[in-house]
């Protein structure tokens, strides 16, 4: 069991391409880390750095109180599972999960107890003499997942480690791994470009982008409170909606205005938007998500202030729910709403956003104002 900690940790390959841009976290022993962002933003580079197969341009990675930038990767004490799985055809699946323990010269009944234990913990008892081609890929994947446990590692780190299975398959093991992290009680970094494998797997996630850390939080503070438009729209599925529009304020009431509509914000948010400088004219990105906008007319009612109207393009059903595709004058807008509700295309549409449920970004930096 171990914390980590990465102070202005840089790497810059062949003295042009800066894959990581003075990365910094803490990181709690016990910790469920995910590092998540779109294809070629740094996370795989980074957990090669902490991992040691990949040198430390600039800064310092600690494991424990131990700085390791120049500790050989068989001594750090981490065990690190890929998405290719990297088992040994030749080789069965007990004889795989023994190999690094053998070159360690661990006597044989350590480390048979120890193979036995994490067979039994990944539920693979009764395929240890199996050879990897005759597994299925999820199978595969607990083998790998059973190599790295039964080095008792103080840190995991897993680079995307479902992306080779099925959709179905990735949501079982997505559950398979999270109870593993409870059952191991061990620090835990794991790699993916998939959100939705973030939010339910990370006590907090860290968003990068080109580069650079963008927000490091709990998955629903991440939600509710996105610190700029890219973790906004990075985070949460359907995509949170962007609308395009002005600030106005007229007779003390702030209002986000675009094309005939204006949506006028509740008090807080106004006072935020009048604090912070922001005149009439000042150019904005409002946000709000699918389920916060509702077309129910008891709601409408309660929320006339921030609704609008548009046209129906399409309906989506979900089963419970559906999307509804709406055009309002010109920009496209997706609500999550009760597939009682369904609307026929090209009819028009009252939507209420839910006022407290509004983000506000600046056009120009695309910061969260609010
Ligand atoms: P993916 O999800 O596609 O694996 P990633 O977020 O893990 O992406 P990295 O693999 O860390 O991204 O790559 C970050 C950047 O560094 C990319 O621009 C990549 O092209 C570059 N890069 C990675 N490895 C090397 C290398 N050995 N030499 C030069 N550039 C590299």
């Amino acid at each position: 069991m171990a914390s980590l900690n990465l102070k202005n940790v840089y790497k810059i390959f062949d003295e042009k391409v800066t894959a990581v841009n003075d990365f910094n976290l803490e990181i709690k022993d016990k910790e469920f880390i995910v590092l998540v962002g779109p294809s070629g933003c740094g996370k795989s580079t980074t957990l090669r750095m902490i991992a040691g197969l990949e040198e430390i341009s600039q800064g310092e990675v600690y494991i424990g109180d131990e700085q390791v930038n120049e500790t050989a990767p068989k001594d750090r004490d981490i065990a690190m599972v890929f998405q290719n799985y990297a088992l040994y055809p030749h080789m069965t699946v007990f004889q795989n999960m023994a190999f690094g323990l053998k070159l360690k010269k661990m006597p044989k009944n350590e480390i048979d107890k120890r193979v036995q234990e994490a067979a039994k913990i990944l539920e693979i008892e009764e395929l240890l003499d199996r050879k990897p081609k005759a597994l299925s890929g999820g199978q595969r994947q607990r083998v790998a997942l059973g190599r790295a446990i039964v080095r008792d590692p103080k840190v995991f780190l897993m680079d995307e480690p479902l992306s080779n299975l099925d959709a179905k398959l990735r949501v079982v093991m997505r559950t398979e791994i999270a109870k593993l992290h409870q059952k191991l009680q061990t620090t835990f970094i794991y790699v993916t470009h998939d959100q939705t494998e973030a939010m339910t797997m990370g006590d907090r996630i860290v968003v990068m982008k080109d580069g650079v850390i963008n927000q490091v939080d709990t998955p629903l503070n991440l939600y509710n409170n996105p610190i700029n438009l890219f973790v906004a729209g990075f985070i949460g599925s359907p995509q949170m909606n962007f609308l395009q529009g002005k600030i106005e304020v007229k007779n003390n009431s702030t209002f986000f205005v675009f094309g005939e509509n204006y949506i006028q914000l509740p008090e807080d948010k106004s006072s935020i938007v009048n604090e912070k400088g922001y005149l009439s004219g000042s150019e904005m990105i409002m946000g709000i998500r699918p389920e916060d906008i509702f077309n129910d007319s008891a709601t409408i009612e309660k929320f006339i202030k921030s609704s609008i109207e548009g046209k129906v393009e399409v309906t989506e059903i979900m089963g419970a729910d559906a999307s509804l595709f709406v055009d309002i004058d010109g920009q496209n807008l997706v609500a999550r709403v009760e597939s009682s509700s369904q609307l026929k295309p090209n009819t028009m549409t009252k939507l209420a956003l839910n006022p407290a449920k509004i983000h506000l970004f600046d056009k120009q930096t695309e910061e969260s104002i609010l």
